[in-house]
């Protein structure tokens, strides 16, 4: 272990750690140290770090060897605190074992409460605290939780759908409510629940084989030793996956003096968000319930209360809010949430219990927020003066702006929609998708290519992965703070919880509402910004130009040190680009205008192209393509205005434009005079074993001259036209899989050519251009210093370039790199986020030694990782000048190289 210190106390107003501490001890302990500093008043304890998680999984689950003594002296202070002792018969010390990670992991992993409760104990907390209700009932709750986690989960203990020790005591618990005819747990008397634990004891017994342990410290370090193998419990270990947070990690363990929220009508337990976590507003934001544990807020089991009368809802304006039940409490609270936003100058989640009128916050953590609370919040937060405009620009993870352009429902659609209930509005935009009601059904219609909509009862984190597969959340129970919610808002995924009308029946299948019967496969459309649930299928809309966004990105973009260009193949998708800030086109991909709308006569000249087997042959089918090419290119010219346009040279396997439909054959067939056996075997002659290393890209130019000849041609006379009508143009001619400077040269050539023609036809001087080449072969990054005495420009295909460096297919990648990630031999799927350590360094050497060569070398990225954070900050970092993404990803490509340029900052160009 490289720190020494194992154990970090809390609490009467300092502390051994801090906030910044968050690495060793959890954002919880790091959090429950800072609120001990500052004088806000926390149930003493300490924390555990994740060193020690570290040790004990390397270990096989044990611990160093100073631990039990420093476990010992830490408890002793906190005794000392409380005024209590831990296994104490007369004054007994009860504490929490809770887990908590570096970054929160919300529900992911598990937490022991009333640990210290046993024979020794019982009798005189029952006496202390004149309520024996109180304390049997803490009691069972505490035999329920250490079965589970302790002698079931962490031991390893797989149990059959249904028998779980949990559901089984949970069964002996709703018994005894039949039996006697209580509604709710609340009913229940103490004697119910004396003879209750008894029960609970020997089914716990009956079902593990061991006896629960009535020895306060064996609780205790079966807790802290529970809370550590959580960690590679199966849906921490999902949602890490999902998150991308490294299992190295580990998670502290905090053990906190136990406060009690549910000691009677002046107890009560609450979670709040300092804003409002959905819309971002300026208000305090949460829920409460009277004469409850902590854990009966988060798990969605009762609707909570709202938390003051500002913030009520259609769920929950009956019901009393904390501001007017007990206004003594919430002021101190309300105080308290200033404090605290003002100490972070951020959002904060919060826990608190009150316990017979006193007040205790039990957690304060960085809150997540929809992409909407985010941008919302760091606008406001910069007017109140409260952050800079670099704290603003950090405070929005540019994944979340992929939300602000998602769509939401029509609002027009929305009016005469067939609404059948109303929810919470928990997670951003519209979905729209069939219904499923597990988890793996989610899961498995997902893989199938369905939209699916995950209804669930209640909120559940063992849902995790369905969640993920899910377009959208539906649930009708559960508050906003419901792990379900808080899990959604962080992904922003559209979901709504609570919508109380809705009868899920999971083992039919089937929801009911309003008289009605949705069976599974229904198609529901959820407006998860209202918290609106319509049955089929309503019209979605962007949800762009937000005036705040603008400003936003304008910030951000004063920060920046790389330009961001847009992967562009139509005017159209140019002109969406340039509205979402493009400033360039960094690859125009010429082939693309052979696929799609309105490609249907290209297409056919281009084949007539590829089959034909003289040049005079191809020559002609050429010349009739012209037309097409240069029509294409000089109106996405035109679009860009003056901004650069990187036009590359046709690039895939011929043979992929070969029609195969016989009706087709015949067609090109009578076109070119030939039979329809002479085209197939023209057809078969362009067949390849391995065409992604076969005849493409700059190999097709040097075979056939004549095909870069006719597209250089198209994009100077473009250029020379628009000059001439006054447009400013820049076009960058680019030249794909190169590997040797002398195919650049190759072409060089006839690009040189080609110029001074044009040049003579439109009696021009110039046309400002530049040639360039694509980086997509180890090769060409091995040779990047000659390649750049001919290349102006380097454009990085980091698509290729990863699957020649990894000799991974692009294309065959679904049949392996699948069970690559599950079985950990790599960290993510290389295509998608640029892998540093091996695809990084051949980027790095190319844009070194070119620049070697030529010191201004323009560089750029244009394979699909230019529009993914991680991968953008990777460019920033290797001095790129540009990146360039799909027209969507262009605002995260934005914001993320400015996060890029403010963490790391380079010089400005
Ligand atoms: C690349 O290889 O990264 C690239 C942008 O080219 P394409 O995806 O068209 O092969
Ligand atoms: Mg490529």
């Amino acid at each position: 272990m490289s720190t020494e210190k194992a154990v970090y106390f809390f609490g009467g107003g300092s502390a051994d750690g801090r906030a910044d501490m968050k690495n060793l001890l959890g954002g919880k302990g790091a959090n429950l140290a800072e609120m001990a500093n500052i004088g806000i008043q926390v149930p003493a304890g300490f924390t555990i770090t994740t060193e020690v998680c570290t040790h004990y999984m390397k270990h096989t689950h044990s611990y160093p060897p100073a631990l039990d003594a420093d476990v010992r002296a830490a408890l002793a202070r906190v005794e000392q605190i409380m005024g209590s002792k831990f296994g104490d018969p007369v004054n007994a010390l009860l504490v929490s074992v809770r887990s908590g990670a570096r970054k929160s992991m919300p529900g992911m992993m598990e937490t022991v409460l009333n640990v210290g409760l046993c024979s020794a104990t019982i009798p005189g907390l029952v006496k202390k605290t004149g309520n024996p209700r109180f304390v049997y009932d803490a009691y069972r709750r505490l035999i329920a939780m250490y079965s589970d986690v302790v002698m079931e989960k962490a031991a390893g203990v797989e149990p059959a759908e249904g028998m779980g020790i949990r559901q089984q005591l949970d069964r002996l618990l709703d018994g005894v409510k039949k039996a006697k005819g209580y509604a709710s747990d609340a009913d229940i008397s103490a004697d119910d629940l004396q003879a209750l634990v008894g029960q609970f004891k020997a089914k716990v017994k009956e079902v593990l084989g061991r006896e629960f342990p009535d020895d306060p410290y064996e609780q205790l370090w079966g807790g802290i030793g529970a809370v550590f193998s959580s960690w590679n419990g199966r849906r921490a270990v999902s949602y890490r996956r999902i998150e991308g947070i490294p299992d190295e990690w580990g998670t502290a363990v905090s053990v906190q003096a136990m406060v009690f929220g549910n000691m009677g009508d002046t107890s009560a337990t609450g979670v709040a968000f300092t804003r409002h976590p959905a819309t971002g507003e300026n208000v305090f934001f949460g829920e409460w319930l009277v004469n409850a544990q902590g854990e009966d807020v988060v798990a969605g089991i009762r609707t909570p209360n709202p938390l003051n009368e500002a913030t009520k809802n259609e769920q929950n304006k009956h019901l009393p809010s904390l501001e007017t039940a007990m206004p003594e409490v919430y002021r101190p609270l309300h105080d308290i949430r200033d404090n605290l936003e003002k100490h972070y100058t951020d959002m904060q989640d919060i826990e608190f219990t009150i316990q017979e009128g006193r007040l205790w916050m039990l957690q304060c953590r960085t809150g997540k927020r929809t992409g909407t609370a985010a941008l919302n919040m760091a606008m406001d937060m910069l007017a109140e003066g409260l952050i800079t405009n670099e704290t603003a620009v950090m405070r929005v993870a540019p994944a979340q702006l992929d939300e602000l352009l998602h769509p939401i429902v029509d609002p027009a659609a929305e009016k005469s929609a067939d609404l059948v209930a109303k929810g919470l509005p928990a997670g951003p935009g519209g979905a729209r998708g069939q219904v499923v009601f597990t988890a793996a059904d989610a899961v498995e219609w997902a893989k199938q290519g369905k939209k699916v909509i995950l209804v669930r009862e209640e909120t559940n984190p063992e849902d995790v992965e369905g969640m993920r597969a899910a377009v959208g959340i539906l649930t009708a129970r559960g508050g906003m703070t419901s792990h379900a919610a808080l899990v959604a808002r962080g992904w922003g995924k559209c979901c709504i919880v609570g919508a109380g009308a809705l009868e899920v029946d999971v083992h039919k299948k089937q929801i009911r509402v309003g008289g009605r019967t949705f069976l599974e496969g229904a198609t529901f459309t959820l407006n998860g910004t209202r918290g609106h649930v319509y049955a089929g299928q309503l019209a979605m809309m962007d949800a762009t130009e937000n005036p705040r966004f603008q400003q936003f990105m304008a910030i951000a973009d004063g920060f920046r040190a790389m330009n961001v260009r847009t992967n562009a193949d139509t005017p159209e998708d140019a002109a969406k680009a340039r509205g979402f800030g493009a400033e360039g086109i960094g690859l125009f991909r010429t082939e693309h205008m052979f696929y799609g709308k309105g490609s249907e006569q290209p297409l056919f000249l281009l084949r007539k192209m590829i089959v034909s087997t003289t040049v005079a042959e191809r020559r002609a089918a050429l010349a009739e393509l012209y037309p097409f090419v240069k029509k294409d290119i000089k109106a996405t010219l035109a679009v860009m205005d003056g901004l650069p346009v990187t036009i590359r040279l046709l690039d895939p396997p011929l043979h992929e434009f070969v029609p195969q439909a016989h009706e087709e054959r015949a067609k090109l067939a009578a076109a070119l005079g030939i039979s329809v056996e002479a085209l197939a075997k023209r057809a078969d002659d362009l067949h390849e074993s391995n065409p992604m290393m076969g005849h493409r890209g700059v190999r097709l130019g040097v075979t056939f001259p004549e095909i870069s000849e006719m597209q250089i041609r198209a994009i100077l006379e473009s250029a020379a036209e628009l000059l001439k009508e006054g447009t400013k143009v820049f076009p960058e001619i680019m030249v794909p899989v190169v590997g040797m400077v002398s195919e650049l040269e190759d072409q060089k050539k006839l690009a040189k050519q080609v110029e001074a023609e044009v040049l003579a036809k439109y009696k021009m001087k110039k046309i400002p251009h530049m040639y360039g080449t694509m980086i997509e072969i180890p090769r060409a990054c091995l040779t990047a210093d000659t390649i750049a005495e001919t290349a102006e420009f380097f454009s990085y295909g980091t698509n290729d370039l990863t699957q020649m460096t990894f000799g991974f297919s692009r294309d065959d990648i679904g049949g392996f790199v699948p069970e690559y990630l599950e079985k950990k031999l790599l960290p993510v799927d290389p295509f998608q986020v640029l892998d540093r350590e091996g695809v990084g360094q051949l980027v790095a050497l190319g844009i070194k030694l070119g620049r070697k060569t030529r010191k201004k070398l323009k560089v750029g990225i244009c394979g699909e990782h230019g529009g993914e954070p991680n991968s953008v900050e990777f460019c920033h970092l290797v001095g790129m000048d540009y990146v360039s993404c799909s027209p969507f990803r262009v605002p995260i490509a934005r914001l993320a190289a400015a996060q890029a340029q403010l963490q790391y900052p380079r010089k400005k160009k």
